[in-house]
């Protein structure tokens, strides 16, 4: 893999869809935004995204990357990230509803797989074409990095289920229909030493006892999370993801793949934060009417963020790759994680020094970037836990 802030691929396949996908976000998308006025700061409605779904949809974007039974074009994680990059790099205040980041099929994760007949007809295959959305609850207030102490609670009632609980932070939640609720069940882990088992949930919004209450707004700025607040909400025995007390390691799993999923996207972000900063080092005149890039002190500074970008997509591929060969790659996704996260927080944080009071500016993207970025050393997992996750697989696999 060689360095560059627009690639290229050798595989014709990947080659032709980042062409259209680049096509779609800078031409139709972007007159689209334009013409609607939206920035990073305006407050996104269902219907801004809706538009967004069905004409990724027709464009064959909207859940690409699954099977074709589902109508997607089965792509490998190397190619799904490609398109992932680009969405990052778009700079678009919708991209993140192209290919079904936000509420879509890339939300509901590997899920399909535990899904139940009734379940895909109801819930996934309606959020594969665009007309239903998911966000998936897992965190409380006290309940973060240690999910496991969370306080929502299932109790067997009849033929279902009674939740009550309080989540947090459920990004998509308020352009979403259904909730991948993740609760306690009663009676278990309640006494010291007893394990507690979790048990994976489809719950509507619209159910008596639910309600998706507008959340805390994130240092982005972005009115993209919800509270979920369950209050003695039934769920039927139908609604229950794959077996009861087995929720846990649903949940777990579709975070695995999100960490090394999630890194594309940031790659791309900070791909084009390094493009902005390029540019304003050749088009800002300093000392003696000199361009900035002229200055030895910015050239070391931009070198080394290419550098560091570098790594961080090099490795990042590089684990995709082993994950598309049909190897495990636990440790790699841990390391690229921890490594894009921490590499692009240093990256933006030299963008904004380069960019000087522009880059401290409210409406400046790289200022947007910025705050952006720096969100995801603790988002998918914080940078502390992926060091625990390394090296507890050191400690036990070498
Ligand atoms: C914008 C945004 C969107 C989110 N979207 C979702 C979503 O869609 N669904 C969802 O369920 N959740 C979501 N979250 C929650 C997110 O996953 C959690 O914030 C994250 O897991 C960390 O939990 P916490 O914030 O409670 O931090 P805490 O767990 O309180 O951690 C605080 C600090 O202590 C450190 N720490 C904690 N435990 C350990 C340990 N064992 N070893 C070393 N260090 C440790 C952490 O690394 C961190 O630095 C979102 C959060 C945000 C901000």
């Amino acid at each position: 893999m060689t360095f560059s802030l627009r690639p290229t691929y050798d595989d014709p396949r990947t080659a032709e869809l980042v062409d259209r996908l680049r096509d779609y976000l800078d031409g139709e998308l972007a007159d689209h935004e334009r013409e609607r006025g939206l920035t990073h700061a305006t407050r996104l409605t269902r219907a801004d995204l809706e538009q967004v779904w069905r004409r990724s949809r027709e464009l064959g974007f909207y859940g690409i990357h699954l099977p074709q039974e589902y109508g997607g074009q089965n792509l490998t994680y190397a190619q799904l990230a490609a398109l992932k990059e680009e969405i990052g790099a778009s700079g678009r205040v919708l991209a993140h509803s192209v290919l079904g980041d936000m509420g879509g099929p890339l939300r509901a994760g590997d899920i399909l797989k535990h899904a139940t007949e009734y379940q895909l007809d109801k819930y996934l295959l309606p959020l594969i074409r665009g007309e239903r959305a998911c966000c998936f609850s897992l965190t409380e207030t006290d309940a973060g990095s240690d999910v496991r102490s969370m306080r929502t609670v299932a109790v067997h009632d009849g033929d279902g289920y009674r939740l009550t609980g309080h989540k947090v932070f459920s990004s998509a939640g308020p352009f979403a229909d259904f909730a991948i609720v993740v609760a306690r069940m009663a009676g278990t882990g309640e006494q010291e030493g007893d394990k507690p088992q979790f048990s994976a949930f489809l719950v509507d919004l619209d159910s008596p006892g639910c309600r998706a209450e507008d959340g805390a707004t994130p240092m982005s700025g972005e009115h993209i999370e919800s509270d979920i607040v369950l209050d003695d909400c039934y769920v039927p025995a139908a609604n229950l993801l794959g077996e009861e007390g087995k929720g846990m390691r649903i949940a777990l799993g579709r975070v695995t793949t999100n960490r090394l999923l999630h890194c594309p996207t940031v790659l791309g972000a900070t791909r084009r934060a390094l493009a902005l900063t390029l540019d304003r080092t050749r088009t800002r005149k300093v000392a003696g009417g000199q361009p900035l890039l002229m200055l030895q002190a910015i050239q070391h500074k931009v070198a080394d963020m290419a550098t560091e970008f570098y790594a961080a997509r090099s490795m990042t591929y590089a684990a995709l790759a082993a994950l598309d060969a049909g190897r495990e790659a636990h440790a790699e996704a841990f390391m690229c994680k921890l490594f894009v996260a921490e590499s692009a927080f240093r990256i933006l944080d030299e963008a904004v020094q380069i960019h000087g009071k522009e880059g401290l500016t409210q409406g400046n993207e790289i200022e947007y970037l910025f705050r952006k970025i720096r969100m995801f050393r603790i988002l998918t997992g914080t940078s502390e836990i992926q060091r625990n996750g390394i090296a507890k697989l050191l400690a036990f696999n070498h």
